[in-house]
């Protein structure tokens, strides 16, 4: 088995919660955060610090041409994110992103002789966002290895459960507080459990509380 892997880290609960599993479960852990002028600077402060705490090798990689391709209101501060109605993506959406992000990090995982890309996408809090299903992954991995005549293996630990059970995940790891105190999920650019009133933040501590009374039930 090849002990080696490199995380999709952006700074947020679910990739941070990925880069502790990696830590886990892979002797030699590298991240990868894209560039792509986020609305908040202080998400790619949150990854930068947050791997220099532990020693992983962070590249991060200019994915600036993104804007050229969709500007929307992740990357324009001029335009006001909006909750997706009736099953339709949020405006957040970039067609074909986690495409984008999962091939550029296959190219720099093969470089360095990596065969593990985790990748905090999840199906269960389906937003809509088809590059994110479980199928896709899957398809992209064959064609990933099909394209560069190597054996990929994208990690998926987040894919089949919610965010009460990504903090239990992040509970089990140890590093429940840290993930709360150290990363930024909030659109409105507030670290820790955020401004309490954007989409993401709701999402965030709903599981968190979700989570936590289950706790104390057991
Ligand atoms: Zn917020």
């Amino acid at each position: 088995m090849n002990k080696s892997a490199i995380v999709v880290f952006s700074g947020g609960q679910d990739s941070t919660t990925c880069l502790f599993w990696a830590m886990k479960n892979f002797e030699r852990v590298e991240a990868i955060t894209f560039n792509y002028n986020q609305r908040h600077k202080t998400e790619i402060d949150c990854a930068i610090k947050i791997a220099r705490e532990f020693d992983i090798p962070h590249l991060v990689l200019d994915m600036s041409l993104l804007n050229q391709l969709a500007p929307n209101a992740l990357t324009r501060t001029d335009i006001e994110i909006k909750a997706g109605e009736s099953g339709q993506p949020p405006n957040t959406f970039v067609d074909g992103r986690n495409l984008l992000f999962l091939s550029f990090a296959a190219v720099v995982a093969k470089q360095k002789g990596i065969n593990h890309i985790v990748t905090g996408v999840c199906q269960t809090d389906f937003s809509g966002y088809p590059d994110c299903r479980d199928v896709f992954v899957k398809s992209l991995n064959v064609t990933l290895d099909l394209a560069m005549d190597y054996t990929f293996v994208i990690d998926t630990p987040l894919m089949w459960i919610d965010k009460a059970e990504t903090w239990e995940l992040a509970d089990q790891l140890g590093r429940l507080e840290y993930i709360q105190e150290n990363t930024l999920t909030c659109y409105n650019g507030i670290m820790g459990m955020g401004c309490g009133e954007c989409p993401a933040c709701k999402l965030r501590i709903a599981g968190l509380k979700t989570y936590l009374d289950k706790k104390e039930v057991r």
